[in-house]
């Protein structure tokens, strides 16, 4: 009787939720295409177009985001009542930008960007937040969006698809889609067999692991014209590829980022993904990822580590644990402020981050001594910060080139997104 009293109890709390996602949308995607304009003290938005796009791949059972890990949120309000119904937050290459030193020094720059939420059934509002210098969120653009009168695009194109590990319903899995970026119709074969290292890759490293069994992973099968991916930041010299992905991104040689979000909406449009992971085909050393953007990897030595770190920015909204290489952001984690990423700190809100994990024996911040060198503890040097910022242990995958090392803080954050992401 207490076991049948107890299973009641946990299943009552989800009839609700699921009726809220019903009454308010339909399992479909709503892609908003958007620009993204500014500089350090200032942005603007245009809106591009609203996309129909293929089966929403989100949880139906959890709409509103609990981490707030990322420098912008979209919210989405009814019309008639204002009430919240559904919120994500996620970075972007614009907020990067920002913080370079072109951004500071006001150079106005724009970037294609967009959002994806559950297709809404009512009229409602869409509101744009970003962090400022305190990182507390300010709204910044409003839109309205009316079922049957909004004018919607949708998309025509047929997008071939290969299942690599699929093995749920996508609301009831997280749901990755691998894409090729620099394979020529004649890399067929090479895109089937980097594909299918890259799933191997994901599923044999802690947590992805343990959550194999809600893990799907697709694989576009789209071909264009050449075969690499561009090497300089100059635009000169680019290539005829499906995405024009190009190295240079904010002026850092292996930074790999697609810069023209509006064509890789087109590109997987179709597709159920939580997350998109651009394979590049080149043996150059790079890649880079970003929360709830995209995240990229190339073809090099260190494949199988590169996959799960970048992986660790784009799911799981991981900070870089390291602090001694070039990146091309300054100061991205301002003096007095907590970082919003799971897995570093800067001590000032560290109860809401992992003190929870901590053995009491172990001194905060720790000394970086062979005693606790594989320890859980506070230790100073992270998020491109020598001093200031602390990171959970003496290394980690988002610290070394070290494949399936996430320390427990890490695997606790990835864990948490896929409790979210995934419907029970
Ligand atoms: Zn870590």
């Amino acid at each position: 009787m207490k076991r049948l009293i107890l299973a009641i109890l946990c299943i009552l709390p989800l009839i609700p939720v699921q009726a809220q996602f019903e009454r308010y949308f339909k399992p479909q995607t709503l892609c908003i295409r958007y620009l993204h304009s500014g500089d350090f003290n200032r942005q603007s938005y245009r809106l591009k177009d609203f996309v129909l796009q293929g089966q929403w791949a989100g949880s139906t059972q959890h709409l509103i985001d609990p981490f707030s890990y990322g420098r912008q949120k979209v919210e989405v309000r009814d019309a008639a009542t204002d009430s919240l119904l559904y919120s994500c937050s996620f970075n972007s290459l614009f907020d990067e930008y920002r913080t370079t030193k072109e951004g500071r020094a006001g150079k106005r720059k724009s970037f294609r960007e967009y959002v994806r939420i559950p297709m809404p059934i009512v009229p409602v509002k869409i509101c744009f937040y970003s962090r400022n210098a305190q990182f507390v969120y300010e709204k910044r653009w409003e839109l309205q969006f009316e079922p049957g009168r909004t004018k919607m695009k949708k998309i025509l194109d047929k997008q071939p698809c290969r299942s690599l590990h699929v093995v749920e319903e996508p609301s009831k899995a997280y749901d990755i889609l691998l894409v090729p970026e620099g394979y020529a119709f004649s890399d067929t074969a090479k895109w089937r067999k980097d594909a299918e290292r890259c799933a191997e890759a994901i599923l044999n490293c802690s947590p992805f692991k343990e959550n194999a069994y809600r893990i799907n992973i697709r694989a576009l099968c789209e071909f264009y014209v050449e075969s690499g991916v561009s090497r300089d930041g100059t635009g000169k010299r680019r290539k005829k590829t499906l995405l024009g992905a190009s190295f240079y991104t904010l002026g850092t040689e292996r930074y790999l980022m697609v810069e023209d979000m509006w064509r890789l909406a087109s590109v997987c449009g179709l597709m159920p993904y939580d997350h998109v992971l651009v394979i590049c085909n080149t043996r150059k050393y790079g890649g880079g990822g970003i929360y709830n953007f995209h995240s990229t990897v190339t073809d090099n030595r260190y494949f199988n580590y590169v996959c799960v770190h970048e992986l660790g920015h784009g799911i799981a909204g991981l900070a870089d644990e390291y602090y001694t290489s070039d990146v091309a952001v300054l100061d991205y984690y301002p003096e007095g402020t907590e970082p919003p990423a799971p897995n570093i700190t800067s001590l000032v809100n560290f109860d809401a981050k992992w003190r929870d994990m901590l053995d009491p024996e172990v001194p905060v911040p720790t000394p970086a001594e062979k005693q606790y060198e594989d320890d859980l503890g506070v230790f100073e040097g992270a998020g491109y910060c020598a001093k200031g910022l602390y990171r959970p242990r003496k290394s980690c995958t988002m610290k070394d080139i070290k494949y399936d090392y996430f320390c427990p803080v890490c695997q606790r954050a990835f864990q948490r997104m896929f409790d979210f992401c995934c419907d029970k």
